[in-house]
Protein backbone atom coordinates (compact mmCIF):
# COMPACT_ATOMS: atom_id res chain seq x y z
CA UNK A 1 0.00 0.00 0.00
CA UNK A 2 1.01 3.36 -1.25
CA UNK A 3 -1.41 5.80 -0.27
CA UNK A 4 -3.95 6.15 2.21
CA UNK A 5 -7.37 7.68 1.80
CA UNK A 6 -9.36 8.45 4.33
CA UNK A 7 -12.88 9.59 4.07
CA UNK A 8 -13.76 11.86 6.14
CA UNK A 9 -16.96 13.16 6.52
CA UNK A 10 -16.40 15.09 9.61
CA UNK A 11 -18.04 13.03 12.26
CA UNK A 12 -16.62 11.17 15.24
CA UNK A 13 -15.90 7.80 13.22
CA UNK A 14 -14.01 9.38 10.32
CA UNK A 15 -11.89 11.77 12.21
CA UNK A 16 -10.48 9.06 14.57
CA UNK A 17 -9.86 6.92 11.74
CA UNK A 18 -7.67 9.40 10.34
CA UNK A 19 -6.25 10.35 13.74
CA UNK A 20 -5.72 6.60 13.85
CA UNK A 21 -3.40 6.25 10.56
CA UNK A 22 -1.59 9.88 11.21
CA UNK A 23 -0.76 8.83 14.52
CA UNK A 24 0.44 4.64 14.12
CA UNK A 25 1.62 4.72 10.44
CA UNK A 26 4.12 6.97 8.22
CA UNK A 27 2.34 5.97 5.41
CA UNK A 28 1.45 9.20 2.47
CA UNK A 29 -2.59 10.15 3.79
CA UNK A 30 -4.71 11.46 1.11
CA UNK A 31 -8.72 12.96 2.38
CA UNK A 32 -11.86 13.25 1.22
CA UNK A 33 -14.81 14.81 1.77
CA UNK A 34 -18.07 14.40 0.45
CA UNK A 35 -20.08 17.09 0.91
CA UNK A 36 -23.73 15.48 0.30
CA UNK A 37 -26.40 17.61 -0.18
CA UNK A 38 -29.59 15.52 0.99
CA UNK A 39 -33.39 16.35 0.56
CA UNK A 40 -34.34 14.79 4.30
CA UNK A 41 -31.41 15.59 6.17
CA UNK A 42 -29.84 19.56 5.71
CA UNK A 43 -26.30 18.41 7.55
CA UNK A 44 -23.99 19.27 4.51
CA UNK A 45 -22.83 22.97 6.24
CA UNK A 46 -22.09 21.38 9.34
CA UNK A 47 -20.07 18.47 8.26
CA UNK A 48 -18.24 20.71 5.95
CA UNK A 49 -17.22 23.07 8.59
CA UNK A 50 -16.10 20.66 11.32
CA UNK A 51 -14.18 18.66 8.39
CA UNK A 52 -12.45 21.78 7.65
CA UNK A 53 -11.88 22.26 11.76
CA UNK A 54 -10.51 18.61 11.93
CA UNK A 55 -8.07 19.30 8.87
CA UNK A 56 -6.75 22.49 10.56
CA UNK A 57 -6.43 20.45 13.76
CA UNK A 58 -4.52 17.57 12.45
CA UNK A 59 -2.44 19.84 10.01
CA UNK A 60 -1.45 21.56 12.79
CA UNK A 61 -0.64 18.34 15.60
CA UNK A 62 0.99 16.32 12.51
CA UNK A 63 2.37 18.98 10.10
CA UNK A 64 2.95 17.82 6.38
CA UNK A 65 1.71 14.04 6.83
CA UNK A 66 -1.56 15.20 5.23
CA UNK A 67 -0.76 15.40 1.16
CA UNK A 68 -3.84 16.80 0.03
CA UNK A 69 -7.67 17.03 0.99
CA UNK A 70 -10.17 16.54 -1.93
CA UNK A 71 -13.94 17.57 -1.85
CA UNK A 72 -16.77 17.05 -4.44
CA UNK A 73 -20.42 17.79 -4.42
CA UNK A 74 -22.91 14.90 -4.38
CA UNK A 75 -26.58 15.60 -4.29
CA UNK A 76 -28.32 12.45 -2.65
CA UNK A 77 -31.87 12.40 -3.51
CA UNK A 78 -33.80 9.71 -0.92
CA UNK A 79 -36.32 8.58 -3.41
CA UNK A 80 -33.40 7.17 -5.64
CA UNK A 81 -30.35 6.27 -4.19
CA UNK A 82 -28.32 4.05 -2.53
CA UNK A 83 -26.87 4.60 1.42
CA UNK A 84 -24.26 6.88 2.11
CA UNK A 85 -21.24 4.01 2.90
CA UNK A 86 -22.26 3.06 -0.61
CA UNK A 87 -21.55 6.62 -2.24
CA UNK A 88 -18.47 6.82 -0.16
CA UNK A 89 -17.23 3.76 -1.29
CA UNK A 90 -17.43 4.89 -4.89
CA UNK A 91 -16.71 7.81 -4.53
CA UNK A 92 -13.20 6.43 -2.92
CA UNK A 93 -12.39 4.10 -5.41
CA UNK A 94 -12.95 6.64 -7.87
CA UNK A 95 -10.25 9.15 -6.15
CA UNK A 96 -8.06 6.21 -5.01
CA UNK A 97 -7.65 4.99 -9.00
CA UNK A 98 -6.55 8.21 -9.81
CA UNK A 99 -3.78 8.56 -7.18
CA UNK A 100 -0.31 7.36 -7.93
CA UNK A 101 0.31 3.78 -6.73
CA UNK A 102 -1.54 1.55 -4.87
CA UNK A 103 -4.35 3.97 -3.04
CA UNK A 104 -6.63 1.46 0.34
CA UNK A 105 -9.51 3.08 1.00
CA UNK A 106 -10.56 3.58 4.59
CA UNK A 107 -13.94 4.65 6.65
CA UNK A 108 -15.50 5.32 9.28
CA UNK A 109 -16.85 1.86 10.45
CA UNK A 110 -17.42 0.81 13.96
CA UNK A 111 -18.67 -2.23 15.77
CA UNK A 112 -22.32 -0.84 15.74
CA UNK A 113 -22.52 -0.14 12.33
CA UNK A 114 -20.42 -2.60 10.76
CA UNK A 115 -22.57 -5.87 11.88
CA UNK A 116 -22.80 -9.00 9.92
CA UNK A 117 -25.08 -7.20 7.50
CA UNK A 118 -24.07 -4.01 7.11
CA UNK A 119 -20.38 -5.64 6.66
CA UNK A 120 -21.49 -7.85 3.65
CA UNK A 121 -23.52 -5.24 1.67
CA UNK A 122 -20.30 -2.83 2.02
CA UNK A 123 -18.05 -5.87 0.74
CA UNK A 124 -19.96 -6.45 -2.00
CA UNK A 125 -20.56 -3.06 -3.20
CA UNK A 126 -16.92 -2.14 -2.75
CA UNK A 127 -15.74 -5.73 -4.72
CA UNK A 128 -18.51 -3.99 -7.89
CA UNK A 129 -16.47 -1.03 -7.62
CA UNK A 130 -12.62 -2.42 -6.97
CA UNK A 131 -13.31 -4.52 -10.06
CA UNK A 132 -13.90 -1.63 -12.00
CA UNK A 133 -10.37 -0.07 -11.30
CA UNK A 134 -7.39 -1.55 -12.48
CA UNK A 135 -4.80 -1.31 -9.43
CA UNK A 136 -6.96 -0.71 -6.56
CA UNK A 137 -6.61 -2.32 -3.55
CA UNK A 138 -9.22 -4.77 -3.64
CA UNK A 139 -9.71 -4.31 0.22
CA UNK A 140 -11.10 -1.08 2.04
CA UNK A 141 -9.63 -0.34 5.67
CA UNK A 142 -12.25 -0.51 8.87
CA UNK A 143 -9.55 0.19 11.61
CA UNK A 144 -12.61 0.58 13.77
CA UNK A 145 -14.59 -2.62 12.59
CA UNK A 146 -14.27 -4.03 16.32
CA UNK A 147 -14.75 -0.75 18.87
CA UNK A 148 -18.04 0.53 20.04
CA UNK A 149 -18.86 3.84 19.55
CA UNK A 150 -18.35 4.91 23.20
CA UNK A 151 -14.41 3.25 22.59
CA UNK A 152 -14.02 5.63 19.50
CA UNK A 153 -15.05 8.54 21.66
CA UNK A 154 -13.19 7.58 24.78
CA UNK A 155 -10.08 7.71 22.37
CA UNK A 156 -10.42 11.19 20.53
CA UNK A 157 -9.07 13.96 22.31
CA UNK A 158 -11.33 16.46 23.79
CA UNK A 159 -11.12 19.26 21.45
CA UNK A 160 -10.77 17.21 18.45
CA UNK A 161 -14.32 15.88 19.54
CA UNK A 162 -15.77 18.78 19.98
CA UNK A 163 -14.62 20.22 16.32
CA UNK A 164 -16.75 17.02 14.93
CA UNK A 165 -20.40 16.93 13.58
CA UNK A 166 -22.58 14.17 13.23
CA UNK A 167 -26.38 15.24 13.88
CA UNK A 168 -28.69 14.11 11.08
CA UNK A 169 -31.69 16.98 11.53
CA UNK A 170 -30.32 20.40 13.01
CA UNK A 171 -28.97 23.13 10.67
CA UNK A 172 -28.11 25.91 13.36
CA UNK A 173 -24.77 25.37 15.10
CA UNK A 174 -26.39 22.79 18.06
CA UNK A 175 -26.68 19.60 17.42
CA UNK A 176 -30.67 18.31 17.92
CA UNK A 177 -30.05 15.64 20.44
CA UNK A 178 -32.75 13.50 18.99
CA UNK A 179 -31.69 12.16 15.67
CA UNK A 180 -30.45 8.80 15.57
CA UNK A 181 -26.70 9.91 15.47
CA UNK A 182 -27.26 12.20 18.47
CA UNK A 183 -28.88 9.57 20.28
CA UNK A 184 -26.01 6.79 19.79
CA UNK A 185 -23.11 9.60 20.68
CA UNK A 186 -25.31 10.91 24.04
CA UNK A 187 -26.50 6.91 24.85
CA UNK A 188 -22.73 5.91 24.55
CA UNK A 189 -21.59 8.81 26.33
CA UNK A 190 -23.51 8.13 29.28
CA UNK A 191 -22.21 4.51 29.32
ZN1 LIG B 1 -29.19 15.37 15.97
Amino acid sequence: MDNILVMLSGGIDSTWVLLYYLKNTEIPIYTHHIILRCDVERRFHQETKATNSVLEWMNKEYPGRIVKNYNSNWWMNSNVSGKDIDLSLFIGATVASRLPGDTAVATGRNLEDDGIDGAAAANKVWKSFAETYDGLVWETLKPGKDLHKSEIIDQLPEDLLELTWSCRSSSTDTQCGKCHACLLNKGELIK
